[in-house]
């Protein structure tokens, strides 16, 4: 079984109430060969919610949103009980959002709500990366 980011999979999940659908992704669930999660929903934030991105503040990783409020605790929530599911499920590998403060691997939006990408990696992400899980994007599921 391997897990994939619900917005992949076709769910209206995303901060603006829209989704990332990639058919093949959506297939594999309706397959019942992926199951699908939205961390930040799991988190216990509403759809549609303020955009949120990762910033430094005092040498910590803290997820600040559109509106300057702290989301780290519901990001945080999000992330264990995604990486929760992924360990009950023995899950080797994932199929994630690129780019998003929860789903990025390899790189996220820098904080400056611009679209720029920086290095780095979104709070499930880095989570279930330090869980030796394989984490594959939109981009490159295929390979
Ligand atoms: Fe998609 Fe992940 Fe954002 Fe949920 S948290 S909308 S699954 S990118």
């Amino acid at each position: 079984m391997i897990i994939v980011s619900s917005c992949l999979a076709g769910c209206e999940c995303r901060y603006d109430g829209k989704s990332n659908e990639v058919p093949e992704i959506k297939q594999m669930v309706l397959e019942n060969k992926a199951i699908a999660l939205c961390p930040e929903e799991l988190g216990g934030l509403s759809t549609p919610r303020i955009p949120c991105e990762i910033v430094l503040k005092e040498n910590e990783r803290k997820i600040i949103g559109q509106d300057q409020k702290d989301y780290t605790q519901e990001f945080s929530k999000g992330a264990e009980t995604f990486s929760n599911v992924a360990k009950a499920l023995n899950v080797k590998v994932v199929i994630l959002k690129a780019n998003s403060p929860s789903c990025g691997y390899g790189n996220i939006y820098d904080g400056s709500f611009t679209g720029t990408l920086t290095k780095g990696n979104g709070f499930t992400a880095e989570l279930l990366s330090k869980q030796g899980i394989q984490i594959k994007n939109e981009y490159n599921f295929k390979e």
